[in-house]
């Protein structure tokens, strides 16, 4: 076996928990000689391109004439989502239906900005409810299947139950939070949700007790061909558009709407705090802090220095991690000693169960062959 030796990138904090990272002779990463190569020269973080914006706009207005929404945007509640609901309506024009799927997992905090925000902007609000005992069934399954990717069950709900949604009521527009100003670098797919619904139901299948009846299900192949190019879906990245400063942002939104902050992203949500702080980290040694904190160092909004030093300190604070543990583990209907031991368990990979890797690895291969990012594998 051929076993890596560790290595960290010189100017980013990716290293070789990245299974597929590589490093030049200078001992710069992949995702950085991406940046410099396909992301750095056309970005522009200090300029609006509100005409660029505005063209895009039009064609969305122009779709949606004569029907209640011309687009539909997810709100979490965090800052992405809730800055792009504000520029849809106020520098869009637009009339986005405000999309909410409850996992069972959402903090307080986030149901209250996301009522903020929906009642700030006025704007109309549908919340999809996940039942419960399905979700729990395939958490659990997930659990015991020993993967890391355990952010799929509440992931692919939000998804699917979006997209879904759209195409069932003919909105043909996407507003997405996604932006490159805090992404250049994602996850690798072996840290976080893989859109692989085919090992989910191999998964439930072994480790399910209960059938998924209404749990709503979105495969790569309806997402990417038929929604994408039979059914007219188009996703729309705004905040690529204007100058997307997140503390700015932020700031803003606490002051117009109330709006507060989460202590770290994606940790608007017990399960994902729990599984990014956690889980992850102690499992499979895999630190989403280090993708975040290496886009901040390429945006120039951190010094590789100060990134190493957050590193140092685990992911959030002890006692609330074990505290989450037992919540957790009550929420999901069994005692802490038990899912201390499922989480003990044996470290699997998607090679373990029925899967569609073999495609997400095609397209990783795809993108590099081709000198792009493996970003947007979903
Ligand atoms: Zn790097």
């Amino acid at each position: 076996m051929n076993i890596k030796q560790y290595q960290r990138c010189t100017r980013c904090v990716m290293d070789t928990t990245d299974s597929k990272i590589t490093f030049d002779e200078n001992g710069l990463c992949d995702h950085c000689r991406n940046f410099d190569k396909n992301i750095a020269p056309y970005w522009k973080p200090s300029e609006n391109r509100f005409a660029e914006l505005e063209e895009i706009s039009k064609k969305i207005r122009k779709a949606g004439r004569n029907r209640d929404y011309d687009c539909i945007l997810g709100l979490s509640g965090g800052a992405d989502s809730s800055y792009l609901a504000y520029i849809a309506k106020e520098i869009m024009h637009l009339r986005p239906l405000i999309y909410v799927v409850d996992t069972g997992w959402n903090l307080n905090v986030a149901v209250e900005n996301i009522e903020k925000i929906v009642k700030g902007l006025n704007l109309d609000m549908y919340t999809d409810v996940i039942n419960w005992k399905e979700m729990r069934d395939l958490q659990l399954a997930y659990f015991k299947s020993g993967i890391s990717s355990q952010d799929f069950p509440q992931d692919h709900a939000i998804f699917s139950s979006l997209y879904n949604y759209a195409v069932k009521h003919g909105i043909k527009y996407v507003l997405t939070g996604s932006n490159s100003a805090t992404e250049f670098i994602r996850p690798p797919v072996e840290w976080l949700y893989m859109n692989d619904l085919r090992m989910a139901k191999d998964i439930h299948k072994k480790f399910g007790t209960i059938p998924l009846k209404t749990y709503p299900t979105c495969g790569i192949l309806k997402y990417r061909i038929w929604y994408r190019y039979f059914k007219g879906m188009k996703r729309v990245y705004p905040l690529d558009y204007v100058v997307y400063d997140k503390t700015k942002a932020e700031k803003f939104l606490n002051e117009q709407y109330g709006w507060t902050k989460y202590k770290n992203k994606h940790f608007e949500n017990v399960f994902t705090r729990f599984f990014e702080g956690y889980y992850l980290p102690t499992k499979f040694g895999f630190d989403t802090r280090k993708n975040v904190l290496s886009n901040e160092i390429l945006a120039g909004t951190k010094t590789r220095e100060e990134a190493l030093e957050i590193l140092k300190n685990p992911p959030y604070d002890v006692s609330q991690a074990l505290k989450d543990k037992s919540y957790v583990a009550k929420k999901l209907g069994i005692t802490t000693e038990d899912f201390d031991s499922i989480i003990k368990g044996q470290n699997k990979t998607p090679d373990d169960y029925k899967n569609s890797f073999w495609m997400i690895k095609f397209g990783v291969f795809l993108c590099k062959l081709l000198g792009i990012e493996n970003r947007n594998i979903r």
